[in-house]
């Protein structure tokens, strides 16, 4: 890809997201407020946390061990970000991590595109949203994710997903009630940016660990993949954007192993473990991170 063609993907990416901050100071004071913040940040949070500690580090790659009020919460916290049931999620994802990149993947940019420019948007467009429709929840759970079948609790939680999508939205509805004295206006206001806005910005964030952390970025690892690690990602998606750092140690609890590289999930872990809520966190020593890249380094020495 030359440079130009990954700069306009960039602005393409970047310039509407934008559009929607910019949209959000225009209705200031108007159809945006403090409260939405508030509500916003409380839904963001809840629904992204659900799916980067629960969804993803704890039920798909038990990268810790936790009770299980715990891990039934984190559970239904995920299905609040409305991207499937839970172990339609976790086995979609194993499968991911089983082909990555390779036939099976169900969400690689790389598998079954033509070359080229437009092989390029084909993929990334699969990868993002385009999986989503003919690919998503494919996975045998009875394969992928056996553990989490023969949990009745689990089980219970993955058949009420439309119920908990359903109250992804009122539950916005009523904080923005509560917090507007019970104005109606002020419950959909809530709804509109604390539901709807939110639910879209963890849903295209999610997705981009699909599509841009499998394209763009930066690799440091001899992984068999194109996973890549992209810094401005990192604190949005909540530490999942170190995506490169995540496929060399997929059941690391950490996805960033540098000081610098931002991941608050694993904080997040680090701040449950101290509170005795969290144990058996899975860590990446300096040591092993160092050999595996001293290996990647040999394997790229010209022969
Ligand atoms: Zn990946
Ligand atoms: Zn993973």
């Amino acid at each position: 890809m030359s440079r130009l063609e990954r700069n306009v993907n960039i602005v393409a990416v970047v310039v509407p997201f934008l559009g929607l901050i910019g949209a959000a100071v225009l209705l200031w004071h108007h159809f945006f407020g403090v409260d939405d913040v508030v509500v916003f940040a409380v839904m963001y949070l809840l629904s992204a946390v659900g799916v980067t500690v629960g969804f993803h580090r704890l039920l798909t790659h038990r990268a810790f061990q936790t009770h299980a009020w715990l891990r039934h919460l984190l559970a239904v916290l995920g299905s609040l970000s409305l991207q499937g049931p839970v172990i339609d999620w976790v086995a979609d994802h194993r499968k991911h991590h089983t082909f990555t990149d390779e036939d099976g993947d169900p969400h690689s940019p790389h598998v079954g595109v033509g070359a080229g420019f437009r092989g390029m948007l084909h993929g990334l467009w699969h990868a993002h949203t385009g999986w989503l429709f003919k690919t998503h929840g494919q996975a045998s759970a009875r394969r992928f994710a056996r553990e989490l079948v023969e949990d009745p609790t689990m089980r219970r939680i993955n058949r009420s997903f439309p119920l908990i999508a359903l109250a992804s939205l009122l539950l916005p509805f009523m904080l923005g009630l509560a917090l507007g004295g019970g104005a109606l206006a002020a419950g959909l206001s809530a709804l509109l940016w604390g539901g709807l806005v939110r639910i879209f910005l963890v849903h295209h964030i999610t997705w981009s660990i699909n599509s841009i952390c499998h394209f763009f970025g930066r690799r440091r690892f001899d992984t068999a993949d194109h996973s890549t690690n992209v810094f401005w990602l990192a604190l949005p998606s909540l530490g999942e954007a170190w995506h490169h750092n995540h496929h060399a140690f997929p059941r690391s609890a950490f996805h960033g192993l540098r000081w610098y590289e931002l991941d608050p999930s694993g904080w997040l872990i680090l701040a449950l473990a101290r509170l005795g809520l969290a144990w058996d966190v899975v860590r990446v020593t300096p040591e092993r991170a160092r050999a595996k890249l001293a290996s990647a380094e040999r394997h790229s020495e010209p022969a």
